[in-house]
């Protein structure tokens, strides 16, 4: 299939951006166009204007700022594999990058792409999550941050209103205690994951404190669990907590009974992978 006719329009600052969306009621942001073009050529979607933002270089940017790692809307998932910084700052960020599509998706998607989108089964959102991180989003209105929990509100629907550009993304940087896991189940690697789950804490000589476990594929959201959470830390069973937690429904990948079990497969998985030191 073919899209429906719409309008192009290249953004020359995010200033620019903002305006051409405020110019038209159904104007689309297109960054790497992995998923949006999919949907515009099924027809899922048929926006009047395109608002290319590729070259806003404002936007490409990984740098620290104090205890945070900023990482721009227009970084490429290739290019946030490839950043030492992101390896040295944001290793969990790092274990899930290759898990996100193939190398071509990866060549073109964006992070911030992948955010705005929030897909329940991206790994992505989930790393933000798990990481305590934040969204940067500049409107007509000016900038504004919202926290990571806050931010995904359900199935491909998020905080983001009509206008907003999402700038960027920015978690805490990583401590010498942080201990980070990730695991998921995919059919094929490069396909969305059936379950996964990234995670993080605090090592506190052989304990571990404020785990925060986030599991994608499993709800319309990133899902916190919080009541393995609390189990991980105290040394308990995580799985037996977990069943509180996880209520996945099936889909056409797996059943959910599938799910569940699946879910506290990777769990132990996971809470083994934060218990190791960092090396
Ligand atoms: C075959 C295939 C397999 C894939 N597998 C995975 C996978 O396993 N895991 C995974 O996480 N992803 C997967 N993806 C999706 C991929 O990661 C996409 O790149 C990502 O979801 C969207 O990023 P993009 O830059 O291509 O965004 P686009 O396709 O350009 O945009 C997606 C949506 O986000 C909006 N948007 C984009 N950028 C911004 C912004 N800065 N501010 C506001 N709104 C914005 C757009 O308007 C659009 O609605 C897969 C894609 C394909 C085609």
């Amino acid at each position: 299939m073919k899209p429906a006719p719409f309008g192009f329009a290249k953004a020359k600052s995010v200033e620019h951006a903002i305006a051409l969306l405020g110019e038209h009621a159904d104007a689309r942001i297109l960054a790497g166009g992995q998923s949006l073009i999919a949907t515009l050529n099924m027809r899922l979607s048929a926006p009047k204007l395109l608002v290319d933002i590729n070259a806003l270089d404002e936007l490409k940017r990984i740098a620290v700022a104090g205890d945070w790692l900023e990482i721009g809307a227009l970084v490429r998932h290739a290019e946030a594999e490839r950043s030492p910084e992101i390896a040295r700052h944001a290793p969990l960020i790092a274990r899930a990058l290759p898990h996100i599509a193939h190398p071509a998706i990866r060549n073109r998607g964006t992070i911030g792409g992948s955010i705005a989108y929030a897909d329940p089964a991206a790994e992505l959102p989930a790393c933000l999550l798990a990481l305590g991180g934040e969204i940067t989003i500049a409107s007509k209105a000016g900038r504004r941050t919202i926290k990571a929990e806050d931010f995904f509100k359900g199935l491909f629907e998020t905080a983001l209103a009509p206008g907003d550009i999402l700038t960027g993304v920015r978690v805490p940087v990583a401590g010498a205690d942080g201990r980070y896991g990730f695991a998921e189940l995919a059919r094929r690697h490069g396909d969305y994951a059936l379950v996964g789950l990234a995670a993080a804490a605090r090592a506190d000589g052989k304990a571990l404190r404020d785990v925060r476990l986030a599991f994608f594929g499993v709800g319309a959201t990133p899902i916190r669990a919080r009541m393995a959470e609390a189990a991980v830390g105290l040394g308990t069973d995580p799985v037996v907590a977990l069943a509180r937690d996880l209520d996945p429904e099936g889909d056409v990948q797996a059943s959910a009974a599938a799910k569940k079990h699946l879910a506290g497969v990777l769990l132990r998985r996971v809470a083994a992978q934060l218990r190791e030191a960092r090396p």
